[in-house]
């Protein structure tokens, strides 16, 4: 019999939805705690608690005397670059996401949790190193000095160090992975909070043939992509290895973003035109570099993004549909 029980935080959104899943399959006996219930349905937790981690009383009640014997800590205020680049939300992301991440370290210490897995970002890497688009740097140990070019970035790399002080100060076994951009089915894909894969395939799939698509910048920026089933298999390795990270969970399949959107379109089949337009872009370059991954888990994603690219298109033409219909019947 399988005693392992996980706590996952964040279980509403995208991986954490996707993260319930896997640990469902392997066996585990999973709590999810989110403010908000999985938009897509994709819930299989054993318990589902609404909860806002922000509280420290409700974080220490869905903790303490819970025997947890792991924590997965993903949930965070966070969308993509519309969200994230223009400014307009910097005091939110800090507050809300350094909230969350302080609670969950110091009810986890309390309850004697001895795991905790959390998701970092490549966005806490300095923009220095990622100026120029065909060469940027984002090896692990590149992070200082530091210079993020978001607050999102910066909060991320407080959280990073909290979790490693609790670590040295308490004792609790810390896994730190940074995600680069991971995209799929069941994501945020529409309302201003999507990230480039989803917004991409919306675009396509909601333009009609002949016309044209937008795309922020000069569409010359580059980034890579990792597809959600991966992402969680470096979590789960992550977790299971002796490693504690930081490290890279990302692909290395650097692409520019216009070459992103031609991706899109050909899936689509139609023949649309791209329309680069000012809007906020982030740094000019970012792809993973996985050979501290590979060497400590011996192991990196190998999934093509078109493979993840097309069924992410399918799921969100599907989405699609599905408004359109419930448009046409009311
Ligand atoms: P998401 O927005 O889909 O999921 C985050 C979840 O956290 C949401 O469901 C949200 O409701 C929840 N949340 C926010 N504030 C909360 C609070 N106060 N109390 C309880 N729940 C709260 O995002 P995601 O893409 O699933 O990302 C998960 C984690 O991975 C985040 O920490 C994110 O910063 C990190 N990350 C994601 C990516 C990516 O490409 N998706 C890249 C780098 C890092």
């Amino acid at each position: 019999m399988n005693h392992k029980k996980a706590l996952v935080c964040g279980a509403g959104g995208f991986i954490g939805g996707h993260l319930v899943n896997r640990l469902k399959s392997e066996g585990y006996y999973v709590v999810g705690v989110d403010v908000k219930n999985n938009e897509y349905g994709n819930n299989s937790a054993d318990e589902f608690i609404i909860g806002d981690l922000r509280d420290p009383k409700i974080v220490e009640e869905i903790i303490s005397g819970k025997n947890f014997t792991e924590i997965y800590q993903l949930a965070a205020d966070m969308g993509g670059a519309g969200y994230i680049f223009t400014g307009n939300h910097d005091a939110d992301v800090m507050h809300n996401s350094a909230l969350c991440n302080l609670n969950v370290l110091e009810s986890a210490k309390n309850a004697g949790v001895k795991k905790i897995f959390y998701s970092s970002s490549a966005c806490m890497y300095p923009e220095y190193n990622q100026m120029d688009p065909n060469n940027p740097k984002c090896s692990e140990e590149s992070a200082y000095p530091a210079a993020p070019d978001s607050e999102y970035g910066w909060e991320k790399l407080f959280s990073e160090r909290l979790y490693f002080a609790y670590n040295r100060n308490y004792g609790i076994d810390v896994k730190v992975a940074r995600f680069h951009n991971i995209f799929g089915p069941q994501g945020t894909w529409t309302g201003g909070k999507e990230k480039a894969p989803a917004a991409m395939c919306r675009k396509a799939a909601e333009a009609a043939d002949g016309t044209s698509i937008e795309v922020w910048g000069d569409g010359q920026q580059t980034r890579s992509f990792l597809y959600i089933d991966e992402c969680v298999e470096g979590v789960r390795r992550l977790m299971e290895s002796d490693f504690a990270g930081p490290v890279n969970i990302g692909s290395e399949e650097m692409i520019s973003i216009n070459d992103f959107a031609k991706m899109a379109i050909e899936i689509s089949g139609k023949t649309l035109s791209i329309n680069n337009i000012t809007g906020p872009t982030g740094v000019r370059g970012r792809n993973s570099d996985n050979d501290l991954l590979k060497a400590k888990l011996n192991w990196e994603p190998s999934q093509s993004l078109r493979i993840g690219m097309e069924k992410t298109y399918q799921w969100i033409a599907k989405q699609i549909e599905a408004k359109q219909a419930v448009a046409v019947e009311a």
